[in-house]
């Protein structure tokens, strides 16, 4: 770390804090220089002195603190040197495979999840979506069928041989939800619930952890290191957008994050360009994008009639749609040297 001291600083108020530092563990090493003096401090273990090293910033003749090693380490890209697989039920996330999950925003009949869940298997999908427990913006809007949306995720899965991913949204939900699903979803609005976090990080089903729509790259690992820091190592991310000035898309979808993202963490990336954009017509053109710069899977509303959908419809693309799109992200995905599972032929 380095701490820059105010121009006119004392000797008395380096003094100070040098021995802050020495006492937190660090040898330290001042350089007088003309007008400013700064102070390096090296071998101490920053993620876990982070409170310390805060009051440092309050300190008589302090400027600045400036961190050189990462606030979260489990998550951190140099903890394990190469990606993370992520194996779900045999389903491998973050290997050469560009995995597809698809299925409704949420669960609203046994007939719609069945017809959706039978077509998008054939078309490749590997995991199905589908919020059981909806977070809604307003009260008044359908929340979600719960335990009994539950069970038609867990045996349409069984019946067309998908892994089934399903939104927890509350720490008491946590076991109930384990029982059913195969992947954890944790959504934007839930990304800063540090109490969920712990408590999906002490079971061992894997969690998708969504991105806060306004959280920083680095919050949103931070977010991660809570979960592995409670046991759970498999954590996969999920780009959803974020907010930004543009109203035309419901949100903007982060591309650049999920190239970021490769440099940063380990953990595999998923995207969902379905709240990502909020419209339907871009969740193709997005798709794709997604796949050409790294994206380890795509999360997809697909709907069977999406303009009757009771949530996300005019984000929701038709299964139709989705059949012709397989194909395409297939093409993309060879092209930077991933496969996509090809469509089963019947
Ligand atoms: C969803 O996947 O339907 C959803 C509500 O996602 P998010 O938390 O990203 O809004
Ligand atoms: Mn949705």
């Amino acid at each position: 770390m380095i701490i820059v001291m105010k121009g006119g600083c004392t000797p008395g108020q380096v003094h100070e804090v040098s021995n802050r530092l020495e006492l937190l563990g660090y040898v330290v090493n001042p350089i007088f220089g003309v007008e400013k003096t700064v102070i390096g401090a090296v071998g101490g273990s920053e993620h876990e002195k982070i409170d310390a090293i805060d009051q440092l910033r309050g300190y008589e003749g302090v400027e600045d603190v400036i961190l050189i090693t990462k606030p979260y380490k489990f998550v951190a890209k140099e903890y394990i040197g190469k990606k993370s697989v992520i194996d779900v039920g045999g389903v491998k996330v973050g290997g050469d495979e560009v995995v597809m999950m698809a299925g409704p925003c949420t669960v609203e009949s046994e007939e719609q999840l069945f017809t959706t869940a039978e077509r998008v298997a054939k078309a490749g999908a590997r995991i199905l979506r589908g919020g059981a427990y909806k977070p809604s913006t307003s009260p008044y809007s359908f929340q979600g069928m719960g335990l009994e949306g539950l069970k038609l995720l867990k045996e349409a899965g069984k019946r067309y041989g998908l892994k089934v991913i399903t939104e927890v949204m509350h720490v008491r939900k946590v076991e109930e939800v384990s029982e059913y699903a195969d992947i954890l979803q944790i959504g934007t609005r839930n990304m800063q619930n540090y109490d969920l976090l712990r408590e999906v990080g002490q079971c061992r089903t894997p969690v998708m952890l969504k991105r806060g729509m306004t959280a920083k790259l680095e919050e949103w690992l931070l977010a991660a290191e809570y979960i592995a820091s409670g046991g759970n190592d498999r954590i996969m991310l999920c780009e959803r957008g974020i907010r930004t000035f543009e109203p035309y898309t419901r949100n903007t979808l982060d591309l650049s994050a999920i190239a970021a993202l490769q440099s940063l963490t380990h953990l595999p990336v998923v995207v969902d360009p379905s709240q990502g954009t909020g419209r339907r017509e871009l969740v193709g053109p997005m798709s794709k994008a997604a796949v050409a710069v790294g994206a380890d899977g795509l999360l997809i509303e697909v709907h069977p009639n999406p303009d009757q959908a009771i949530k996300d419809g005019a984000q929701s693309i038709t299964i139709e749609s989705f059949e012709k799109l397989m194909p395409e992200l297939e093409a993309i995905a060879n092209a930077v040297g991933r496969s996509l599972r090809t469509p089963v032929l019947t």
